[in-house]
């Protein structure tokens, strides 16, 4: 285990200050376009290709980190870029944990390149498991993976939404339900290679921030796919469903443990990129309050802007506390026993649209203006709370894991 110290290494300032660089050169001059143009960004993310920030191996390598910050300051590094590029350039990520965490070393060899795509033909790819009317209640999912024996193809139907990259992406990993009667249990994920006939992309979503992440639906309409699409293999699958139906019978406790597991670890990263995003409007709201006068005096003269700015600047750093938290526990493999990966979603998402709110009220009608980047700021933070579980699931969660009761 690591030894704890609240300062990074060498190694990983110098890949944050990389990074910062990369933040500040092209991701935010090219942030209020793709914001207006709400389209995805293929050439800022063919850049980020180039100098080996979007590729499986810079992702691992973060992800290794022996203290677990890797991944969290890339995060809020990048984020604090633009959250929508950003976005757009760690999209592919989710889709490729899924294979990782999942798939056969043959399956990942396999599929995560075609992911990533090179330099000079960047691809992007989508993790699909919301539906319409599975969001927050992933159980009720819908869509259905039937297998068919005589030509060991599975045969996938149903509509996905809510998709980041749905439609564009060279790969898709889609959860389907493969035994109705488990609920959850009986999901799996699936590859559905490029080119697969029967998918389709449906509406596309015009949003009210992260306006340069292609979000859409995913139509599956008997889409085939070989045995070998399976995430982790068949026989692996059986095996599970087998020990899921058991426990059924016995009340299903460690399976519901190690699934929440995984979400603990995962949802720091989401706190770290609001973190990100956070931390970019209360910088240029320091800055103006600083430069701009009234009354004769800069306004942050005044402890009613003050004030604010040192409220904004506390959260941002004690969100990022439980951002670390959370990200070491995970890499030391730590019982999350207060759902701490949750906490640090939760208060890292809430403070993103707070800040972001107060920078619009520090910059006064400049703020409320697209000739400053606060107002995107703002509308951007407001996806924290809501994608990776609502600020309502994280609730439910922390309160359910204090108690041990099923609060609803
Ligand atoms: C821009 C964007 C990108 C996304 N990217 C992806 C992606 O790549 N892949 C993917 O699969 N999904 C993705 N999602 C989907 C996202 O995870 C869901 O939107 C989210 O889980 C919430 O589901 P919902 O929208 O159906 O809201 P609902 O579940 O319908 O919730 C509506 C409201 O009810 C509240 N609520 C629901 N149940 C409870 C409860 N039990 N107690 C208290 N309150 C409750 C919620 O907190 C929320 O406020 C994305 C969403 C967006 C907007």
């Amino acid at each position: 285990m690591a030894e704890f110290t609240m300062e990074l290494n060498d190694e990983q300032k110098e890949v944050r200050d990389w990074l910062h660089g990369f933040a500040a050169d092209v991701i935010r001059p090219a942030a209020a376009e793709w914001d207006e143009r709400e389209e995805t960004p293929w050439p800022v993310i063919q850049e980020a290709a180039k100098v080996g920030i979007y590729s499986l191996d810079f992702y691992a390598q973060q992800y290794f980190d022996a203290t677990g910050l890797g991944i969290p300051m890339a995060m809020e590094e990048l984020f604090w870029g633009d959250a929508g590029i950003a976005l757009s350039i760690v999209g592919t990520g989710l889709a490729a944990v899924g294979v990782l965490a999942n798939g056969t070393e043959e399956q990942i060899g396999t599929w995560i390149p075609q992911m990533y795509g090179d330099a000079n033909d960047v691809k992007v790819a989508a993790f699909c498991s919301s539906e319409p009317d599975a969001g927050s209640d992933v159980a009720s999912m819908r869509t259905r993976a039937v297998y068919d024996e005589a030509k060991d193809e599975w045969v996938i139907n149903g509509t996905k939404t809510w998709a980041t990259n749905g439609g564009i992406a060279n790969v898709h990993v889609v959860v389907a339900v493969v035994d109705p009667e488990l609920g959850s249990k009986g999901h799996a994920s699936f590859i559905v290679p490029p080119g697969t006939p029967g998918l389709s992309q449906g509406q596309k979503f015009k949003k009210h921030g992260i306006r340069a992440s292609h979000t859409a639906e995913v139509i599956l309409d008997n889409v085939r796919v070989p045995g070998s699409c399976l995430l982790g293999g068949k026989e692996k699958l059986d095996e599970r469903l087998a020990r899921a139906r058991e426990r059924a019978k016995k009340g299903g406790e460690r399976v519901k443990n190690a699934a929440m597991a995984t979400f603990e670890a995962s949802r720091p990263a989401v706190g770290a990129m609001a973190v990100g995003t956070a931390r970019a409007a209360y910088e240029v709201a320091l800055e103006y309050a600083q430069t701009r006068e009234q009354f004769g005096r800069p306004i942050i003269d005044n402890q009613g802007v003050a004030f604010q700015l040192a409220d904004m600047r506390t959260q941002i750093d004690a969100a990022r506390l439980l951002v670390w938290r959370a990200s070491w526990m995970a890499i030391n493999g730590k019982p999350f026993t207060a759902a701490e990966g949750s906490m640090s979603k939760l208060f890292a998402s809430e403070t993103a649209k707070k800040v972001t709110a107060q920078a619009i009220q520090i910059l006064g009608g400049n703020g409320y203006t697209r000739e400053y980047p606060v107002e995107r700021m703002h509308r951007d933070a407001a996806i924290y709370t809501i994608f990776e579980g609502t600020s309502e699931i994280q609730r439910l969660v922390i309160a359910r894991t204090l108690s041990g009761m099923p609060i609803r």
